[in-house]
């Protein structure tokens, strides 16, 4: 949706989905603009995230007031939560490489984790001040009334061909067109196998608790060095995620359940006390080596998928630049994500 909105509105654009756009894991998403939480060293994904981040408050700022849907944008940061003791290393590195990039970011102790949140425990963390968070439901929900002029097909694509152009079928209608774009996330493997192309994305299922809490309070949000996190979201309600399971299944387990409360009360014990609203899941598009994938892959063929943990934080960006290569404009920053060896 992103990328269609990037779109000029005098291209005919379709865009076909079984499911409601947005309400796969763009939506289960803990919004989180993680940019430098995800990161330990330099390379082109960082400086893509950190360039998507500096793009995220005008285009949520231009969505609010084009549809008049919240999307709750929260600069208030992210605390990367020192979980276990084993991780130490990695979280030294981590605050290495990122007290080295940006002056700002900092290295809390036990008081100073409680100065900013007396119910904090833990001994360490790492202050990120400008990873923000936005609601993902709200945002993909924006994002769909912000495309009232474009046709939604809400049906299952079974089988994709190429002659002279490039022909979908579906359970329902037959479409034909010039240029194809493949966004089916953890699903774009068997779309594109459709076409002869080999791209190995897979499902890393993430499961979600959304809690309320009437009188908790929290700023930023917490990452643990575990993968335990804790976004606080608008009106006393918490994101808490996510586990990893590498399927792509949409249920919520009892074990993932659990340990969804057993790590987000280890850090902040008050949620012990929390009111669970509802579980659910969602499935990342996982790439071997969190390669992302953002190419032209054959004339007329695009592909933007491999956002794994990202994809919210990534969308404007990457609806910027797929926008543009669309309309036969490369960026060279898309050299670094492109899927050309894997092509049969
Ligand atoms: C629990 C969880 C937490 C997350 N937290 C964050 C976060 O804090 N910050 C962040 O930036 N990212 C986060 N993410 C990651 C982010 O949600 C994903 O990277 C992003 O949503 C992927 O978007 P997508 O459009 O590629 O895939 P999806 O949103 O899955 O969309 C793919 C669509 O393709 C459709 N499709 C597939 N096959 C077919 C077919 N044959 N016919 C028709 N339609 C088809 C599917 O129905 C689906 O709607 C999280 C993800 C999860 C699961």
């Amino acid at each position: 949706m992103s990328i269609a909105r990037n779109l000029p509105g005098s291209l005919s654009v379709a865009i076909i989905d079984r499911n409601q756009p947005g309400q796969r894991a763009s939506y289960a998403a803990g919004g989180m603009l993680g940019a430098q939480n995800e990161f330990y060293e330099d390379n082109a994904l960082y400086r893509l995230s950190m360039a998507g981040r500096a793009m995220m408050p005008e285009v949520i700022a231009a969505l609010e007031s084009e549809t008049g849907h919240p999307i709750h944008f929260s600069q208030q940061g992210l605390i990367k939560y020192l979980s276990r003791p084993e991780d130490i290393g990695m979280f030294n590195r981590q605050y290495q490489f990122l007290s080295s990039t940006d002056s700002k970011v900092r290295l809390l102790q036990q008081d100073d984790l409680k100065k900013l949140h007396a119910g904090i425990e833990g001994t360490s963390g790492i202050y990120i001040p400008d990873d923000g968070q936005i609601d993902a439901a709200c945002y993909t929900m924006a994002l769909k009334a912000s495309l009232a002029h474009i046709d939604f097909y809400e049906e299952e694509v079974i089988s994709l061909t190429h002659d002279s152009h490039y022909r979908i079928r579906t359970d329902r209608n037959q479409f034909v067109c010039e240029k194809l774009l493949i966004a089916g996330g953890a699903w774009s493997q068997d779309l594109l196998a459709m076409l002869n192309i080999h791209l190995p994305v897979s499902g890393m299922r993430g499961e979600v608790c959304y809690m309320y809490h009437p009188t908790l309070e929290l700023g930023p949000s917490l990452f643990g060095t575990n993968g335990c996190y804790i976004v606080p979201k608008h009106d006393h309600h918490y994101l808490i995620g996510a586990t990893s399971h590498p399927d792509r299944e949409t249920f919520v387990s009892d074990e993932g359940k659990d340990w969804l409360l057993t790590e987000s009360s280890n850090m902040i014990p008050a949620l012990k006390d929390g009111e669970i609203i509802r579980t659910y899941s969602g499935v990342r598009p996982f790439t071997e080596n969190h390669a992302l994938y953002l190419d032209e892959c054959r004339p007329g063929l695009y592909i933007a998928t491999g956002h794994y943990r990202n994809g919210i934080l990534l969308s404007a960006i990457t609806g910027r630049y797929m926008a543009e290569l669309i309309q036969g404009r490369r960026d060279p920053v898309l050299n670094h994500f492109k899927l050309k060896e894997f092509t049969t």
